[in-house]
């Protein structure tokens, strides 16, 4: 991972000092000495990250947070305050300046990487996330926004088997997230993957007497229902090896003992957020996946789909020797439905004819709108004789009930439909889908309302 970091300390051999350790890892620096230089580079350099002192002449670092997280253009951009040990009050102050995070001087390195990794992480995928709701209102639509993260409460699962620990977790989250705790790890596992249960935090207190805790992170970290659950671990200041080790398993972040609650708090509010972010931009993923390949009136696959589709299906039932059929389904005389009742009443015949097509079909079936008011339907290990009766079903289904329009007593709609199947293993999509159109047309012309097949 790479990223622009912007250093901020008013003391020459500390910027150097990080700007060092960051550059060893291939992270890009900037560095700024002063509250307004830091202000005017964040604007120019638009750094993923900045790690800010507090203590500096001027405007101080707790000012230099919040002008940041108040201009709507820089906000989103995260802040780590570095602080000294012996002034906890400066972490109250950070954390109300809308800071993300703190790092205690002096620095080292494995809560460095871990901070600044974790952070720049979290802003990609916000990034990524902003980008996508710019760029497709679609999505908007599908009813995708930025998640909520300040107001809703999270879901934190937190695994101690010692009461003290736990309940002071308890109360440094009370009002802000819903905490559940588990004692041991079976039980732990156990309400981790119930179905219902989606925790967007697990805490897991490394020292657990008689227990082996990373065990179990690299155990949820490989089940299914809790792998994209962030991890973070409470361990003993002097525990180096075994935080490394947790880190590297893929453990989301660290609290060392003694637990701060403004620490605490911090962290858990980032990784709950990432949890979210991960969790819409996935959904935003799908969503996207799905718009490309279906029709947003119907639900249906779109003509993109059954263009790819047929093809492969067609090429299996061949290699497999089994049978194939076609069915294209064209509403009769839809234009006078828009004529007398309008595009809305005519948009709503199309929606519940789709219901009425998949309602007739198996999952397996490929039901396409590929048209204004024309479906395909692809019927693979199905023959002509048996692809001939469930079409007669089909069009039974929608000559045999009125449409539901909105206007009085329902509408009357009738479709024609053609029925092709494959027919040897020279047989190609264009001849199967032009034999199903012909049959089709010829229903047109014999009246409509009716099922005609292909010569096989
Ligand atoms: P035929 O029995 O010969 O199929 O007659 P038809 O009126 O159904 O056929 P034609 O192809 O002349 O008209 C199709 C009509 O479908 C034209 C258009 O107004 C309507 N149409 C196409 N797409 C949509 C749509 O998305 N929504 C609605 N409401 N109507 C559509
Ligand atoms: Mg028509
Ligand atoms: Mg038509």
């Amino acid at each position: 991972m790479t990223a622009r970091v912007l250093v901020v300390d008013d003391i020459l051999a500390n910027v150097r000092l990080l700007e060092a350790k960051l550059a060893a890892e291939y992270f890009e620096v900037v560095t700024a000495m002063n509250g307004v230089d830091a202000l005017e580079t964040v604007q120019r350099t638009k750094p993923d990250i900045v790690l800010l002192d507090v203590m500096m002449p001027g405007i101080d670092g707790i000012e230099v947070c919040k002008r940041i997280k108040s201009n709507p253009q820089t906000q989103h951009i995260p802040v780590v305050m570095v602080t000294a040990l012996d002034q906890p009050e400066d972490r109250v102050r950070g954390l109300e300046a809308g800071a993300d995070d703190f790092l205690t001087k002096p620095v080292s390195d494995i809560s460095l990487f871990c901070r600044v990794k974790s952070l720049v992480r979290l802003k990609m995928l916000t990034d990524e996330l902003r980008n996508r709701s710019l760029d497709s209102g679609a999505l908007q639509v599908m009813g995708l926004n930025r998640p909520q993260v300040e107001n809703v409460p999270g879901r934190v699962l937190v695994i101690d088997n010692r009461t003290a620990v736990s309940s002071r977790i308890k109360t440094a989250l009370q009002g802000k997230h819903e905490v559940t705790v588990a004692e041991e790890p079976q039980q732990a596992i156990a309400i981790a993957t119930e179905e219902n249960n989606r925790f967007e935090l697990i805490v897991v207190n490394l020292d657990m007497e008689g227990i082996d805790a990373l065990r179990m992170c690299s155990q949820l970290k490989s089940l299914e229902h809790t792998r994209q659950t962030p991890i973070l671990i409470i361990v003993d200041p002097d525990d180096h090896q075994r935080l490394l080790r947790a880190l590297d398993m893929g453990v989301n972040d660290y609290l060392i003992r003694p637990i701060d609650k403004q620490e605490l708090l911090a962290r858990v509010n980032t990784q709950i957020r990432r949890c979210r972010y991960t969790e819409q931009l996935r959904l935003s993923v799908q969503a996207s996946l799905e718009m490309a390949v279906t029709d947003p009136l119907t639900g249906l696959y779109n003509r993109r789909y059954l263009e790819t589709h047929l093809t492969h299906l067609v090429e299996h039932s061949i290699n497999r020797g089994k049978p194939l059929s076609v069915l294209t389904l064209d509403v009769d005389f839809f234009k006078s439905v828009n004529d007398t009742y309008g595009h809305d009443a005519g948009d709503r015949v199309l929606q519940e004819l789709a219901g009425r097509i998949r309602a007739n079909v198996r999952n397996v079936d490929l039901a396409c709108r590929t048209g204004g008011e024309e479906f395909v339907i692809v019927l693979p290990a199905t023959d002509l004789g048996v692809a001939e009766r469930i079409a007669e079903r089909l069009r039974k289904s929608v000559a045999g009930k009125r449409f539901n329009t909105g206007v009085e007593g329902g509408l009357a709609v009738t479709a024609s439909i053609g029925v092709a199947a494959l027919s040897g293993i020279d047989d190609k999509v264009e001849f199967i889908l032009k034999r199903a159109d012909e049959a089709l047309y010829r229903a047109k012309r014999e009246g409509r309302n009716r099922v005609i097949k292909a010569a096989a």
